[in-house]
């Protein structure tokens, strides 16, 4: 499974990618429909949960309980941001 951010709730404020120890997530460039430059989701294969395949088998949520806009979901079938 693998980290998803959700840009209909993302602010852009980049805590995510200050938390992350793994340096999963890059500073964007794109802006959003709703005009904030949400993190780029870079090196999804860095996060310790990549290669699980549930969320209670999670060894960190650190992006998921910090985003302030519960933005973060995890993709349990893999998938892309
Ligand atoms: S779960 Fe942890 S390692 Fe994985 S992306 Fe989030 S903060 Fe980074
Ligand atoms: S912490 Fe949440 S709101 Fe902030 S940039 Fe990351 S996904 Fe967006």
């Amino acid at each position: 499974m693998q980290v998803r951010a959700n840009h209909r709730y993302c602010k852009g404020c980049n805590l995510c990618v200050a938390v992350c120890p793994s340096r999963v997530f890059e500073e964007g460039k794109d802006i959003s429909d709703r005009g904030y430059v949400p993190p780029r989701i870079a090196h999804p294969e860095r996060c310790p949960n990549f290669k699980r395949r549930t969320r209670k088998n999670a060894v960190c949520e650190m992006c998921i309980l910090t985003c302030p806009d519960q933005a973060l979901t995890w993709n349990e079938e893999g998938g892309s941001e």
